[in-house]
C-alpha cells in the first residue's frame, strides 16, 4: 500500500510517500522559517501563499525521490486540522484536487495523530500501549495510546504550550523565531542555578501543566539584571547572562515535563513513553527521558521506562507522519472517502473527537 501524505498546517510544507512494505520512500520538506523570521512569528497569509507555491514542485520531487508514478499510489492523506485555516486550505485543496484527478481515495488526517504516530517511523518502533507526551509549538499533552485511533487525553497545559514558552522566552532574549533549538544550544553553555525559575503545577496531583508564567519570570529576571548592570532595554545582555537564563529556563520546563511523564506512567501502569512534537528534539529532555525510571510507592523498586522518540527530522512538522498516519488508518480498515471535489478543513479540532466520531480502527 502506497500513501502520499501532505502537510500544510502551519509553516512547513511537507510531501512524503509511505509504502507499508518498504517504509518511507520519499520525504520532501520546505520550511518557511526564513520567511516569517523578520516578523517574529508565523504570518498566516504569507504561510498560505507559500504553501500554494511549494506544493506542486515538492510533490514532483517526492515522486522523483521514490522513483514511482502518480498512478502507483493507493490513497492521499492530508492534514485536515488543527492549524491555520488558510494554510490548511492550501493543502486540502491540493490534495483533494489531486485525488479527484487521479481518482484515488482521500484521507483527511488529524495533525496531532501524525505527531503521535511519528515515533513508529523509527528503526525500533514502540509497542502499544504507551503514554504519549505530545510537546509541540501548539500543544503539550499526555495521551494514553492503546492502538491506532485509540487515544485518551490524560492531561494538558492549561495555558501556553512548552514550545510556545520556548519561542516567547527566546523573543524576550532577542533570539530569532522559532527559538527552541537555538535557546537549547545556549542552555548548554549556561551555568545551573545562577537563575531559578518556577515550576508551575509541578506537584499538582494531576497531569495539568502551565507554562505561561515562565516567560514573565524570565522577563522579570532580564529586567532586574539589566538594572543591576546599568543596561538600557535596548542593550543586548552579556552572553554569559543569556546562557544562564536559557539554562534555568530549559531546566524548569524539562523538570515539569519529566515529573509529569512519571506521573502519567504511574497513573496508566504503562512502562513505555513516546515523545512527539518539536520540543521532543530538545537534547536535555531526550537525555533525561531516555533514562527514565518510575517508582510506584516509596519502598517499591524503581522500574525502568522504555522511551521512544521520533527520528530527529520527524520531530517537527513533516509530510512523512501524515503519510504514515494515513497508511495506518487504511491498514486498520478505516473507511476512506472517494474523491468528490468537496472538502473542508478543521482549524480547531480536538483529537478526542476522532475517537468520538468512531473513525478509529474497527
Ligand atoms: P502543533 O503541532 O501543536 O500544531 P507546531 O507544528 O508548530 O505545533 P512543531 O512543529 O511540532 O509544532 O514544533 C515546533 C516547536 O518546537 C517550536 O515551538 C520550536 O521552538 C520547538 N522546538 C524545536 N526544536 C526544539 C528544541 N531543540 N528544544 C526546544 N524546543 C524546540
Ligand atoms: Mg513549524
Ligand atoms: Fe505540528
Amino acid at each position: 500500500m502506497l500513501v502520499l501524505g501532505i502537510e500544510t498546517s502551519c509553516d512547513e510544507t511537507g510531501v512524503a510517500l509511505y509504502d507499508t512494505e518498504k517504509g518511507l520512500i520519499a520525504n520532501q520538506l520546505h520550511t518557511q522559517m526564513a520567511l516569517h523570521a523578520e516578523y517574529g512569528g508565523v504570518v498566516p497569509e504569507l504561510a498560505s501563499r507559500d504553501h500554494i507555491r511549494r506544493l506542486v514542485p515538492l510533490t514532483q520531487a517526492a515522486f522523483n525521490e521514490a522513483g514511482v508514478q502518480y498512478a502507483d499510489i493507493d490513497a492521499i492523506a492530508y492534514t485536515q486540522g488543527p492549524g491555520l485555516g488558510g494554510a490548511l486550505l492550501a493543502g486540502a485543496a491540493y490534495a483533494n484536487a489531486l485525488a479527484f484527478a487521479l481518482n484515488k481515495p482521500i484521507l483527511p488526517v488529524h495533525h496531532l495523530e501524525g505527531h503521535l504516530l511519528s515515533p513508529l517511523l523509527a528503526d525500533e518502533p514502540p509497542e502499544f500501549p504507551f503514554v504519549a507526551l505530545l510537546v509541540s509549538g501548539g500543544h503539550t499533552q499526555f495521551m494514553a495510546v492503546r492502538g491506532v485511533g485509540d487515544y485518551e487525553l490524560l492531561g494538558e497545559t492549561v495555558d501556553d504550550a512548552a514550545g510556545e514558552a520556548f519561542d516567547k522566552t527566546g523573543k524576550l532574549l532577542g533570539l530569532p523565531y522559532p527559538a527552541g533549538a537555538i535557546l537549547s544550544q545556549y542552555a548548554k553553555l549556561g551555568q545551573p542555578e545562577t537563575f531559578h525559575f518556577p515550576r508551575p503545577m509541578l506537584h499538582s496531583a494531576d497531569l495539568q501543566m502551565s507554562f505561561s508564567g515562565l516567560k514573565t519570570a524570565v522577563l522579570t529576571a532580564v529586567e532586574k539584571t539589566r538594572a543591576e548592570l546599568g543596561l538600557s532595554p535596548h542593550d543586548t545582555l552579556p552572553e554569559t547572562v543569556r546562557n544562564d537564563i536559557c539554562r534555568a529556563f530549559q531546566d524548569a520546563v524539562v523538570d515539569v515535563l519529566v515529573a509529569k511523564s512519571q506521573r502519567a506512567l504511574l497513573q496508566t501502569g504503562f512502562r513505555t513513553l513516546v515523545v512527539a512534537g518539536g520540543v521532543g528534539a530538545n537534547w536535555k529532555l531526550r537525555e533525561i527521558l531516555s533514562h527514565l525510571q518510575v517508582q510506584a510507592a516509596p519502598k517499591s523498586p524503581r522500574e525502568n521506562v522504555k522511551t521512544h522518540f521520533p527520528p530527529l527530522p520527524l520531530c517537527t512538522d513533516n509530510g512523512a507522519m501524515m503519510a504514515f498516519a494515513g497508511a495506518m488508518r487504511l491498514q486498520h480498515g478505516v473507511q476512506v472517502a472517494e474523491p468528490s471535489g468537496q472538502f473542508d478543513v478543521k482549524p480547531r479540532w480536538s483529537l478526542r473527537e476522532i475517537v468520538r466520531d468512531g473513525v478509529q480502527a474497527a
